[in-house]
């Protein structure tokens, strides 16, 4: 089991919440024991989080993994809305005065490959296709059931549980934390497209289709994703080149649930276990890196018991901004579409507005890390 200052400590779930976890601990001398039921880190392929924010790279520098996502992400210069192509607001992030660029374009796969690299250098390396299978005992000494594919069985008593183990976190499930919130109405849907020639990658464009809206968001340096309310929206893409393929799509549903508290006596929840919203906004997979950041300080200071009454202020603002951006895009009364339409450029002469948007763009409306002298 993995240790710091005697404690074992053992997480459920090498997504990005656990692999920042497990590295924050290693770079202060605390080591753990990483499972994930996954076979691997997030393929390439599927995009899913491509927005890394300022904060988490304010909170990432001090590993050496800001250098090495700058290093391969795109930089976002602008923020685009239109209605039926007409363009309303452009946001130029340069006017942003903060170390970082609100938003760097990476696909989740190579951020976690990246925080997968760092912590190598500490011997760290996740028990891959590794299920918690049953979990037992009670918050204050948990017992973890651990499944291998080829059928072992362990069981690990830690004296410190972390469940990052995803939406439908087990550890969550298991220790009573209650997940309140809803499913909203709509459907989303999103496909990912591979052009013949490089395209412009600087720009996020959101589409009101009225009703509906459709997405644009850089990949890489040929592949957009596109994102809509719309089932049909394939068939009003225009597409800026030569299609190759299709390379991923998806369709979800949003929930927006958190838990009341993110601790229970030895057991703690971080990233999507203990959140999840709708990707409006960009803040899931930061949200849990930051997550991470402050367990991984607090453990360091034998001050983990502060961690809930720390973080769930900003869960709490995040959730309820991601649900009013989420509402604003979704609207569909006619009346409301075509105010929303007249009042939006209004925002371009606005500073406090814009500059409010790209702060939050930037994940710097929660509380800053108190160790990171400086911090935005
Ligand atoms: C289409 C899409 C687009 C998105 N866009 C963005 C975006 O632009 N920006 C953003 O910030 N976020 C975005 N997100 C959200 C982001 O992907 C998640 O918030 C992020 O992956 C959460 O990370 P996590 O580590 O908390 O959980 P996960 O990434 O879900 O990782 C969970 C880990 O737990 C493991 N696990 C699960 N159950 C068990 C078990 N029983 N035993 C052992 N291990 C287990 C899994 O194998 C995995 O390793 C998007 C998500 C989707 C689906």
């Amino acid at each position: 089991m993995g240790e710091g200052s005697g404690k074992s400590i053992l997480i459920a779930g090498a997504g990005p919440t656990g692999l920042a976890l497990a590295l924050e601990l290693a770079r202060r001398g605390f080591k753990s024991r990483l499972v994930a039921r996954a076979a691997g880190p997030t393929p390439i392929h599927e995009s899913r989080a491509l927005g890394v924010n300022a904060r988490t790279l304010t909170l990432l520098e001090a590993s050496g993994v800001s250098a090495l996502i700058l290093a391969k992400a795109r930089r976002l210069t602008k923020f685009k809305i239109s209605a039926g192509g007409r363009s309303l607001v452009t946001l130029e992030t340069e006017t942003f005065r903060s170390h970082y660029c609100p938003i760097q374009i990476l696909a989740q796969g190579e951020t976690e490959r990246l925080l997968l690299q760092k912590l190598s250098a500490f011997g760290i390396v996740p028990e891959w296709s590794t299920e918690l299978t049953a979990l037992s005992g009670d918050v204050k000494k948990p017992m973890v059931t651990l499944q291998y594919t080829d059928g072992r069985i362990e069981t690990v008593e830690p004296d410190m549980l972390i469940g990052a183990d995803g939406a439908h976190s087990a550890v969550r499930k298991a220790f009573g934390f209650a997940f309140l919130g809803n499913a909203i109405e709509s459907r989303f849907f999103l496909a990912d497209y591979r052009y013949a020639q490089p395209v412009d990658t600087g720009f996020i464009e959101m589409n009101f289709l009225n009703p509906g809206v459709l997405g644009r968001l850089p990949v890489n340096e040929d592949t957009l994703r596109y994102l809509s309310t719309d089932e049909d929206f394939e068939t009003r893409i225009d597409h800026p080149a030569m299609v190759l393929e299709p390379t991923w799509s998806s369709e979800f549903r949003i929930s927006f649930r958190h838990v009341e508290t993110m601790s229970r006596g030895n057991v703690f929840l971080a990233g999507d276990a203990a959140h999840v919203h709708s990707p409006a906004g960009a803040r899931g997979m930061n949200l849990g890196i930051e997550d991470a950041c402050w367990l991984a300080f607090l453990i360091s200071e034998g001050r983990e018991q502060d961690y809930s009454s720390l973080r769930m202020p900003a869960v709490k603002t995040v959730l309820r901004d991601t649900r009013r951006n989420t509402a604003f895009i979704n609207l569909k009364n006619p009346v409301l579409t075509k105010l929303r339409s007249l009042l939006l450029p209004l925002v371009n002469h606005i500073p406090s507005v814009s500059t409010a948007f790209l702060r939050n763009a930037a994940g710097q409306d929660t509380p800053p890390p108190p160790w990171i002298p400086g911090a935005q």
